[in-house]
């Protein structure tokens, strides 16, 4: 009977009151976007499963709630009304957060439908010093030469601009792939610790946040079983010790 209310709780998503009121034992936290309190739910990926890292009322993920209290500390010093802002492979929750702030705001990506632009990030049509502001979240691991994309990223860059490239950070040295792996949504490499270090030769400054300088009450780790790794699925992601991972967001300066 355990097991099946187990499994039914695993298969059903719940309304956020109701999974809240069956998770009563499970930490709490709270989410930076919709100020939500209580338990997260766990995230079953191809590479494994993720605890506590979907809120269940909003559906943010730990990248997200990062990167959400990264970019609004940033954009606090900034005038966006004036601004001009490239969103590659836009996400509904964050196309959301920079249509209402930013004085311009257009999207890209290679196939995606809906947005203004379909370009290859190795090779964009876009002039010099077109835009003040760049947001590609978990798209440089698709991309084949990541060091051409980056490249043309600081190229469209105006003086002064900033582009926020976040990658899944998976292990400790990056790992580059011979092929993309189909059973990780055709990841070209697994991004490790080390992987800001391929701005650092594009750009005036490169600054990188991490889970560790965010409050724990957010959630912004990944406790996921690394240790399990490579598995059938992910087959060269090299084991990571520890339960609890940090996420990083890279900031990059023209
Ligand atoms: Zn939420």
């Amino acid at each position: 009977m355990a097991e099946l209310l187990h499994r039914i709780k695993k298969r059903i998503r719940l309304p956020a009151p109701l999974f809240k009121l069956l998770n009563g034992g499970k930490p709490s936290f709270e989410c930076p976007v919709c100020h939500y309190h209580g338990p997260f739910r766990d995230v079953n990926s191809f590479a494994g499963r993720r605890r506590h890292g979907e809120c269940p009322a909003c559906g943010t993920l730990e990248r997200h709630r990062v990167q959400y209290l990264v970019v609004t500390d940033i954009l606090r010093t900034l005038d966006v009304s004036k601004m001009k802002m490239l969103h590659f492979a836009p996400e509904p929750f964050f196309r959301n957060f920079f249509v209402s702030r930013f004085g311009q705001y257009e999207t890209a990506d290679l196939c995606m439908k809906g947005v203004d632009y379909h370009v290859d990030l190795q090779k964009l049509p876009f002039k010099d010093a077109t835009y003040d502001f760049i947001f590609a979240s978990h798209v440089l691991e698709h991309v084949p030469d990541d060091k051409k994309a980056i490249q043309e990223i600081r190229r469209i860059l105006k003086p002064g601009g900033i582009a926020i490239l976040p990658v899944p950070i998976v292990c400790e040295k990056t790992v580059e792939y011979p092929e993309a792996n189909p059973h990780e949504a055709y990841h070209q490499r697994a991004p490790g610790l080390d992987y800001h270090e391929k701005f650092k030769p594009f750009f005036a400054t490169v600054e990188t946040r991490t889970s560790e300088t965010l409050p724990e009450k957010f959630q912004p780790f990944i406790f996921e079983d690394r240790t399990i790794w490579p598995t059938k699925d992910v087959p060269l992601r090299p084991p990571m010790a520890g339960p609890r991972h940090i996420d990083v967001v890279p900031i990059c300066r023209a």
